[in-house]
């Protein structure tokens, strides 16, 4: 079915709108009802406590921002020869948390804060896979200065590179195949990563590192898959979805679980070994 022109939009705020009452910018695929329009900025941050399509997103982030944000003033103030290490991992989880929440909380306002807040939430992922890996690299390469400055500059250029793109205004409507290819820009920094790491450690502490990172990449591989499938939207048509949001809702809980075991393995690890070089 068509979207309905602008002459036949309802103007009065509400935030259980059917998709064929909104513009198309704010319609998302798969999701039938409990959309959020005409709403203003006060508006938006009160429903955060209301029910609509985008609660469930909003939480399982802003949750684990709060978390994250707690951890990061607990490390920054910590006199641990760690803690410069750990506030900046910590402090990566709480900025992209807090802008996907703040994505999911605003986007409604009107298309320009859709589009910035969008942007946002992408450029924020290439904020933390940067922040990942630079904490990683000073951690699996304490020992080698040189050798983590080199990565570092890896994971910054592509990152970057990213970031710039995504809070472009115009990314949104760029085809998903090509905003994929882009997430590829940093994904090569962390697959090169990978194999130098595979390379050059001495097997006794490549194996510590595999253990590390078990959970966490177990968690990415099956987020890429579940979202890349769109499951269980895409399969099961006929299901309302909108107050778990499917993929995209996995999508939260995996990213979210993934940083908490991230952050407490590497800790753990930290703790067993003399790091000497950030
Ligand atoms: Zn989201």
């Amino acid at each position: 079915m068509q979207a309905p022109t602008s002459m036949t939009l309802p103007t009065a705020p509400g935030i259980n709108f059917h998709r064929h009452e909104i513009p198309a910018w704010l319609q998302t695929r798969y999701i039938e009802t409990g959309y959020r329009a005409n709403l203003n900025f006060l508006q938006c941050f009160t429903s955060i406590f209301s029910v609509h399509n985008e609660v469930v997103a909003i939480w399982t982030h802003l949750l684990p921002a709060l978390v994250f944000g707690g951890l990061t003033a607990s490390f920054f103030f910590s006199n641990h020869r760690h803690s410069a290490l750990f506030a900046q991992t910590s402090f990566s989880f709480t900025l992209v948390f807090t802008a996907s929440a703040f994505m999911h909380t605003f986007n409604p306002i009107n298309e320009e804060w859709h589009l910035w807040t969008l942007g946002l939430d992408w450029a924020a992922i290439a904020f933390v896979i940067y922040g990942v890996g630079h904490s990683l690299s000073s951690l699996v390469y304490y020992h080698d200065p040189r050798r983590q400055d080199m990565w570092k500059l890896a994971f910054a250029v592509p990152c970057s590179a990213f970031a710039s793109i995504a809070s472009w205004g115009g990314f949104h409507y760029l085809p998903q195949v090509t905003k994929i290819s882009l997430v590829l820009l940093p994904s090569l920094a962390i697959l090169a990563f990978g194999f130098d790491l595979c390379h050059r450690l001495p097997s006794h502490e490549l194996q510590i590192v595999k253990d590390v990172m078990r959970v966490p990449l177990l968690l990415t591989i099956s987020g890429i898959l579940v979202y890349g499938a769109q499951f269980p939207e895409r399969q099961f048509q006929d299901i309302n979805f909108d107050m778990t949001r499917g993929h995209h809702l996995y999508h939260h809980v995996w990213s979210s679980a993934f940083a908490f075991i991230y952050l407490r393995n590497t800790w753990k690890w930290a703790q067993k070994i003399g790091i000497k070089h950030y």
